[in-house]
């Protein structure tokens, strides 16, 4: 099965940050992507606007070799050029003056203006009060804007007002590419699509819920940068937060920007501040050839955490007394995310205690392979009495539906296509990032304030002890994380 490609209307693109990581390593090649598919009209403009001086000749010839690196477009002959000829630059100071006009010089009436703020954080405000005041935005531009969002409650507050001084709230695409995943997208399907599984989604049924995002990469070249942050900040904020929301989100009533971010807000609203016991932090040591996460930090008193475990409480009526554990780390053994929700045990055995102790697991598999299992309890086949055993009926979704993966469109090419469609359904609105803050910063602060050391782990493995203590004392365990 491909993918049926909806077109969206024409639009010119301007990409700050044109020539920064993330521009070459997504943005680009997923725009390429997208053209290839067919989806880009042709009269559609990518602009790209940063500081190093270069004509379009150089930028296309920057953004030909990142589509040769990064990109994995089918294409046929004369396509990446076809597709090079939409492409334009111009260096603009975003501090300064220089530039702008120019830039606006290839701006469209007609046409659907949307701005990427692929940049620092610290020139977001800049760039949204340029584009006002040196008149290039329109009252229904877009504006996108990367994480981090703020570093805590203060500055997301600060910078949500800087932004509505120039925008309004529809304009404002914060990004999180987690929500753009097509397995993200498809636990709503799941949830609100068939009538199997809502029922029984609450409290009642509902044992337990794991949430984890593993990667086998240390922080690399990310150290500087990553020891403001940890995993608290860089990821459970943001990606296992909306992950959690969409697990735990009542039914929004439509399929609608904020219908559903509605429901999201509410879940974030109703958790419950997190007891120091309840979390463990881990930095990783040195192993498997590699350096230790302070090494690459190059501060060996570093105390930010690459590894978090926590249990998270929803005080509503849906959950109450449903744990929601989640942990995400660097350095671990496999590249796995995958969310796994644990249902209760049936209510009376009609089997007797031999038949031993049985549980419908639904696990459903972010990346790799993404999909879904769900472990049904059956009896175990031969003679010598009733014996239950658990199997999975496991879908691929790659092979249940004959997908060309190839022709899926990633994270950020759907993403940005929902910008030009003006649809905000997965984007995360203001009000929402600043209640993700409010949570997360006294859990912050509490490591501040008690001086708080992460354990150090062995890397290649599943994290701290502690974090599997964290389930055992419990009476749980979490999954493993399998390569
Ligand atoms: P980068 O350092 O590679 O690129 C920064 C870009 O900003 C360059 O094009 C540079 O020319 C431009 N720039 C810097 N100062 C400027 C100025 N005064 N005026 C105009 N342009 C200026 O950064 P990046 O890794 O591409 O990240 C960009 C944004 O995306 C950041 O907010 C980052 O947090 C976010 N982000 C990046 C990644 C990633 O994988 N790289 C992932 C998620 C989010």
């Amino acid at each position: 099965m491909v993918s049926r490609v909806i077109p969206v209307d024409t639009f010119d693109l301007v990409i700050f940050g044109g020539t920064g990581d993330l521009a070459r390593r997504k943005i680009l090649p997923g725009l390429f992507r997208r053209y290839c598919a067919g989806q880009m009209p042709p009269e559609a403009k990518i602009i790209g606007a940063a500081r190093s001086e270069m004509d379009a000749a150089e930028f296309r010839e920057m953004v030909r070799e990142a589509i040769g690196e990064f990109g994995s477009a089918p294409q046929s002959a004369g396509q990446l050029d076809a597709f090079l000829e939409r492409v334009f630059y111009e260096a603009v100071d975003a501090k300064g003056d220089g530039g702008w006009d120019a830039l606006k010089s290839h701006l469209r009436d007609d046409a659907v203006r949307a701005f990427y703020f692929s940049v620092a954080p610290s020139l977001f405000g800049d760039i949204a009060e340029r584009l006002n005041h040196k008149g290039l935005s329109t009252p229904d531009s877009r504006i996108v804007v990367e994480k981090p969002f703020g570093h805590d409650l203060a500055s997301a507050k600060a910078l949500n007002a800087t932004l509505a001084q120039y925008f309004d709230e529809t304009q404002i695409y914060r990004i999180d590419h987690y929500l753009g995943k097509e397995t993200v997208q498809n636990l709503m399907a799941v949830r609100f699509g068939n009538t199997l599984f809502e029922p029984l989604w609450n409290a009642q049924y509902v044992d337990h819920i794991e949430i984890t995002v593993a990667e086998t990469v240390g922080v690399g070249g990310r150290g500087a940068y990553y020891d403001k942050s940890g995993a608290m900040r860089d990821m459970v904020q943001n990606h296992l937060m909306q992950l959690l929301c969409l697990i735990a989100m009542e039914p929004p009533a439509k399929f609608e920007p904020d219908a559903v971010r509605d429901e999201k807000l509410k879940v974030i609203r109703a958790l419950d501040p997190v007891e120091p016991q309840d979390i463990v932090r881990g930095q990783y040591g040195a192993g498997g050839g590699e350096d230790s996460y302070k090494t690459h930090v190059e501060n060996d008193r570093s105390r930010t955490e690459s590894f978090i475990a926590l249990k998270a409480q929803i005080s509503n009526w849906r959950w109450a007394g449903t744990p929601f554990y989640l942990r995400t780390g660097k350095r671990l053994r496999a590249r796995t995310s995958d969310i796994t929700v644990v249902f209760k045990d049936a209510p009376h055995s009609i089997f007797g205690a031999d038949a031993g102790r049985h549980r419908n697991v639904l696990s459903i598999r972010l990346q790799p392979n993404e999909g879904m299992t769900l472990d049904v309890t059956i009896k175990e086949p031969g003679p010598g009495g009733m014996r239950l055993i658990d199997v999975p009926l496991d879908m691929a979704f790659a092979d249940a539906l004959g997908t060309d993966t190839e022709a899926v469109p990633d994270a950020y090419e759907r993403l940005i296509m929902d910008v030009i469609r003006g649809n905000q359904t997965l984007f995360m609105r203001g009000d929402e990032v600043e209640a993700a803050w409010a949570w997360t910063d006294p859990i912050i602060e509490g490591w501040e304030a008690r001086g708080d050391v992460p354990v150090t782990y062995d890397p290649g493995g599943s994290g701290p002890e502690d974090a599997l203590m964290l389930l055992h004392r419990d009476g749980r365990r979490w999954r493993e994380i399998k390569v």
